[in-house]
């Protein structure tokens, strides 16, 4: 045993009596899952034959995902984004979510202060200088199609390498480390080998995968969908870019879990009935006549699922008192009613809120971040933290954290803090306003 490994392990580890994080995991790994087990079946070993490589691997092309490679290749690394969709933007541009929420802070007199810039502000920039984007209140909305389109070029010009139709599966470690990650395709079960991973999968899937500590949150899940010619069209719904389109909001079911298949599907099947349903009666409504259904969302509608708990979660206090950290990361809008110190702060009374690069950390695998509605955070900030603004932003922080990362050979806790905010800087990121 050298002498890094020593102190890892401790005087214990030497004697052959503490296991790493991971092996001791390992020991006791059975697959969890939230659903009813009727039995078990053993799944053999097999060889994986590994078909790439990358310093950054990215699991998950959300809004998190995609602002993280970007970041990442940006800085200097070779990165890999996975995506199981053909397409990128997760619920941004698969469930119709397209209005920006957190990238303004709402003032007092009605009007929004821009609080998120870097990648967020260049892709807003981008779809508005092409007719793809108009305000809806004070925030962004987006054509769907067109942020798709602009994400992969926006990956094609910093390097990224993008594999669609793939489902990361599993990861392999080397002590607490993760080595490469699983993938399942039409090509079969293969592996990537990676220096760094970050999880934007938007669940965590990778924060099951390596027995970290997370918590399962529950909540609505709904769907946002679009229609067309619906300028006559008022209930629950909202203007769009595109003439005569609009987005229409469903509630859908509230506190439902967002990892069991079973309820997903039930609760996907039920929601484009009710869309259909919706359409057809108002179609028989003078005026909408010419009414229709553009798309249900290909990607359904969980909001919430696996929260990492990092090293340091932002709390509501932090939120509430705009709270200022060392290792700050960005500056998001709140744009909810929060409940705190017993009573709620009106939106419009709010502050401005940090994120530090803590609550993206995981506390165990030593090269993962997370980036997007997975980081760390209390229950009560779970609207503001996991909106689109927010996603982009801490994906960008931990893409860029991953890179430096990669290039000075440092873990996660190890990197250093004045170079990242430096870095992101130099990205535009800002939380000086
Ligand atoms: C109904 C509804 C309405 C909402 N309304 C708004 C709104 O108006 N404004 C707003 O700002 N936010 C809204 N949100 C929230 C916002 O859309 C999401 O929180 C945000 O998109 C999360 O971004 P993400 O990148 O973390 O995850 P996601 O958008 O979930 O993206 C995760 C990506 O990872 C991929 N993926 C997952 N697992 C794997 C895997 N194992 N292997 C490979 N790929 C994987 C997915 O296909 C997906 O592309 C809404 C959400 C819902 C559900």
């Amino acid at each position: 045993m050298d002498r890094r490994q020593f102190i890892k392990t401790g005087a214990a580890g030497a004697a052959g009596l503490t296991l790493s994080f991971h092996e001791a995991k390992a020991r006791t790994k059975e697959v969890k899952t939230p659903l009813d087990v009727k039995g078990y079946v053993r799944e053999p070993a097999k060889r994986i034959p590994v078909v790439d490589s990358a310093d950054v691997v990215i699991i998950g092309g959300g809004p998190a995902g995609f602002a993280a490679a970007v970041a990442a290749a940006r800085n200097g690394s070779d990165v890999l984004l996975l995506e199981r969709e053909y397409f990128l933007g997760g619920l941004f541009t698969g469930c119709g979510v397209t209005p920006i929420i957190n990238m303004y802070h709402r003032l007092p007199n009605g009007s929004g202060k821009q609080a998120i810039f870097g990648i967020a502000e260049e892709l807003c920039r981008k779809l508005d200088a092409v007719g793809m984007l108009c305000l809806e209140g004070i925030r962004p909305k987006v054509d769907p199609e067109a942020a798709k389109y602009f994400m992969e070029e926006f990956c094609a010009e910093s390097g990224v390498r993008i594999l669609y139709g793939v489902r990361a599966a599993e990861v392999t470690r080397s002590g607490d480390a993760i080595e490469s990650v699983i993938l399942e395709g039409k090509s079969g079960r293969v592996a990537v080998r990676c220096k760094f991973v970050v999880d934007a999968s938007g669940d965590g899937d990778v924060l099951e995968w390596t027995g970290e500590d997370f918590t399962v949150y529950k909540n609505e899940i709904g769907a946002m969908w679009r229609i067309g010619h619906a300028d006559n069209y008022r209930k629950g719904s909202n203007p769009t870019p595109v003439k005569g389109v609009r987005t229409r909001w469903t509630a859908g079911e509230r506190d439902q879990d967002g990892l069991d298949m079973y309820n997903l599907t039930r609760i996907q099947l039920s929601l484009r009935k009710k869309m259909w349903k919706e359409i057809a009666e108002n179609r028989k409504k003078e005026g909408n006549e010419d009414l229709y259904l553009i798309d249900t969302p290909s990607v359904v509608g969980v909001r919430i699922t696996r929260v990492l708990n990092s090293v340091a979660n932002v709390t509501t206090e932090g939120a509430a008192t705009g709270k200022v950290y060392q290792d700050v990361i960005g500056l998001a809008g709140g744009e909810s009613n929060l409940k705190y110190n017993g009573g709620k702060i009106p939106t419009v009374e709010r502050k401005m809120w940090q994120i530090p690069y803590s609550s993206i950390t995981p506390k165990h695998v030593p090269n993962l971040l997370v980036g997007g509605r997975c980081f760390g955070f209390e229950k009560e900030l779970t609207f503001d933290a996991r909106e689109i603004g927010t996603c982009l932003l801490t994906g960008q922080a931990a893409g860029v954290a991953a890179s430096i990362a990669v290039a000075s050979r440092r873990s996660n806790r190890e990197i250093d803090i004045s170079k990242l905010q430096a870095c992101l800087k130099a990205q535009n990121v800002r939380w000086d306003v």
